[in-house]
């Protein structure tokens, strides 16, 4: 199936890093957020991004940010997606959000279109029955930052096609990722075990047994992590992080994954991290404080 066109619905965090890494593998790329602010602050990221990574990598010419950008359209109507070949769902981690979302889209998108969730714990299966096109749903868990991150977890919905595995993997080859293939399961491989670590990691520092550096050292020169798990819930964003650990606690039950109070203290007080400039650690612009990031 020939992707050129790719529909990518939320403008936050993961969902710019997504349409840079596809404007910058040559996709025309929609990208829909709710509001102008959002896309405005979006734009800014994608343009700082592509910045870093010519810094980092030389890879672009000069002229590049500017002819990235012009490979992106940004909307605030779902409308805009009635012409693409593929949509990458990337909203707040909620299911009755996400639900009612791909419902509209679905109504939207040509037949043919295929849905890639970017969820962090919601079961793709479940996300496909919010359309009438189940086998063409498939999940692709991006990791963050999505441009620098060379492999994603792409998961099975019980019901997807053949088809759809394979167009996927085609498009993740044009944008230079590899990928691990898994079945369905709530939080897949990768957050099924490391929200736990992350909860716990927390708890630790609520309890008062370590601060955070001193738990973030550990992963880090102990167990050869390049991030502990508070720099990296920072990364993540807390408040994900928390909307993720009540997922799983939904289908798991159990204490298994109870947030911890500290965690939901963060997040009311609106300390979400590298997104808010504050969490575990505090963040200047793009210039982190510690030495972890
Ligand atoms: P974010 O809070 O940075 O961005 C979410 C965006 O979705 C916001 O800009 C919001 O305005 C927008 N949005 C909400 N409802 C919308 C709607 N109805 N239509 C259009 N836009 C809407 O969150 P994020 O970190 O980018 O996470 C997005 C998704 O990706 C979540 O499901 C999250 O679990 C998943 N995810 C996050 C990470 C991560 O490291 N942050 C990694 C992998 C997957």
């Amino acid at each position: 199936m020939n992707v050129n066109s790719i529909g990518v619905i939320g403008a936050g965090i993961m969902g710019s890093g997504i349409a840079q890494a596809l404007a910058q593998s040559n996709f025309d790329v929609i990208l829909i957020d709710v509001d102008r602010a959002i896309l405005k602050r979006a734009e800014c990221r994608i343009r700082q991004g592509i910045r870093g990574e010519m810094l980092l990598k030389r890879k672009f010419a000069p002229s590049g940010s500017a002819e990235v950008l012009r490979r992106i359209e940004f909307s605030e109507d779902l409308q805009a997606l009635e012409k693409a070949d593929y949509v990458i769902e990337n909203v707040v981690e909620k299911w009755e959000t996400k639900r009612d979302l791909l419902r509209r889209v679905d109504d939207i998108c040509p037949a043919t279109c295929i849905f890639a969730a970017n969820t962090s714990a919601i079961p793709i299966t479940q996300i496909a029955s919010a359309t009438k096109r189940e086998p063409q749903v498939i999940g692709i868990h991006f990791m963050n930052p999505v441009p620098v991150k060379p492999t994603v977890e792409l998961i099975r919905g019980r019901r997807t096609s053949e088809l759809t595995i394979r167009t996927t993997e085609d498009l993740l080859s044009r944008m230079g990722k590899q990928w691990v293939l898994v079945n369905d399961s709530p939080g897949f491989v990768s957050n099924r075990v490391l929200m736990l670590a992350v909860n716990e990691a927390i708890c630790l520092v609520h309890e008062g047994v370590a601060p955070a550096e001193a738990v973030d050292k550990i992963f880090r020169e102990c167990f050869g992590h390049t991030m502990g798990p508070l720099a990296t819930a920072d990364l993540i964003g807390l408040d994900t992080v928390q909307l993720s650990i009540e997922v799983l606690s939904q289908y798991f039950g159990g204490d298994k994954y109870t947030a911890c109070p500290l965690l939901k203290e963060m997040v009311a007080d609106g300390r979400l991290g590298r997104k808010t400039g504050r969490g575990f650690y505090e963040y200047e612009g793009n210039d982190e404080k510690h030495p972890d990031i």
